[in-house]
């Protein structure tokens, strides 16, 4: 099978600097993220790629060995290992792998970052708008308690990595090129755990639960996200942690829709309203107001409130409240209603245009549409 060119998969010119590389990736990892795209083999494809490129373009040797000698210099297939393991990366992966850069390092075993988690939060709209105080409770890893994060039983040590000798590193020849990348038995710490701590498995770390407070600031939508900073998974060997990112989804209202800054709304008005006009009490976030409504309202119009919309989080002034009145017909008529009904009937048949604009350019569109069809 040929290869698509890396630089093309993550849509960067060949002389993109790293930033932009990584921003690109983080873009189209995103996009292409098995959890967004469910029962798609296609994106679950263009995500493999996606990381495949990224693999060697983030890397600055495996990237000149790639623009040296294409996909011959990094063949992922030449003793690579490692990696994401293929389309079961999460999110929290992605981040931890795109913002996780490392820390010390220097020749002995590596700090990392922790990965950055993602919480989804439900709020009301009336939360949303007012914003709020709430507290999350989320799982975490923390440091076991038993071993405190070596991951060797009480009483043992870990002891250095026979395959790096506690570098973390090993070089790998990779078509011209020995390439240094992470040691695959230790995974870059220098040390192997040989008798692993009962409480953690080995891992030094634990999950835990804990409960977080949240701000919520006014004008908060679907979407939006909160960074609590240094909340989200703990550092390894040291490295400073991750953080959480908090991300709004706001719960549908009975009354109201949001769109954008706008609120919308429907209200059923009486046809003896919408004809002769009137005063309708519309509801608002802030308490009701009155509105106007004039004599031959037509179903489906819409009236704009002005200001009584959601002022945006990111500054700005407030949109305002759209209200789509919907005329009702009456239904259960007595027989006076009926005969009152009826006789206002009469009087409009004999009013033809005047009284029913709509009905009567829609029959003149119906007449003019079979006319047409006899030609
Ligand atoms: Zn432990
Ligand atoms: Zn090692």
């Amino acid at each position: 099978m040929s290869k698509r060119d890396y630089y093309e998969i993550l849509g960067v010119s060949r002389n993109a600097s790293d930033g932009d590389i990584k921003k690109a990736y983080r873009r189209m990892a995103m996009k292409y993220h098995p959890d967004r795209n469910p029962d798609d083999p296609d994106a679950e494809t263009r995500f493999k790629e996606v990381q495949e490129a990224y693999d060697v373009l983030g890397d600055s040797q495996k990237r000149a060995a790639y623009d040296q000698f294409g996909h011959a210099g990094v063949d992922p297939n030449a003793g690579m290992g490692g990696g994401f393991g293929g389309g079961g990366a999460s999110f929290s992966d992605i981040f931890s792998d795109v913002f996780g850069d490392i820390f010390g390092g220097g020749g002995g075993a590596r700090a990392y970052r922790g990965a950055d988690l993602r919480y989804t939060l439900e709020i009301s709209l009336e939360d949303a708008v007012s914003g709020t105080e709430t507290e999350i409770e989320v799982p975490t890893m923390a440091e076991c308690g038993v071993c405190h994060g070596s991951g060797s039983a009480p009483g043992s040590s870990p002891e250095t990595c026979p395959t790096c000798r506690g570098h973390g590193d090993v070089r790998v020849q990779q078509g011209f090129f020995s390439i240094q990348q992470t040691c695959p038995r230790c995974r870059g710490a220098g040390k192997i755990v040989t008798d692993p701590c009962r409480n953690c498995g080995g891992k030094g770390r634990v999950q835990e639960t804990k409960t977080l407070s949240v701000r919520i600031p006014p004008g908060v939508d679907t979407g939006d996200r909160i960074r609590l900073n240094g909340e989200g998974e703990p550092g390894e060997s040291g490295g400073p942690p991750g953080d959480l990112y908090v991300q709004i989804s706001v719960k549908p209202h009975p009354i109201f829709q949001r769109d954008g800054a706008d609120l919308r709304c429907d209200i059923p008005v009486t046809f003896p309203t919408a004809a002769l006009g009137g005063e309708l009490e519309v509801p608002t976030l802030d308490g009701r107001v009155n509105l106007r409504v004039p004599g031959g309202t037509q179903s489906g119009k819409v009236f704009r409130i002005r200001g009584k919309g959601v002022r945006p989080v990111r500054g700005g002034p407030p949109g305002d409240l759209l209200v789509r009145v919907n005329v009702e017909t009456p239904v259960n008529l007595t027989a006076r209603q009926r005969e009152l009904l009826e006789e206002l009937s009469e009087t409009l048949e004999h009013g033809g245009e005047k009284h029913n604009p709509r009905g009567s350019s829609w029959l003149d569109s119906v007449k003019s549409f079979f006319e047409n069809m006899r030609l």
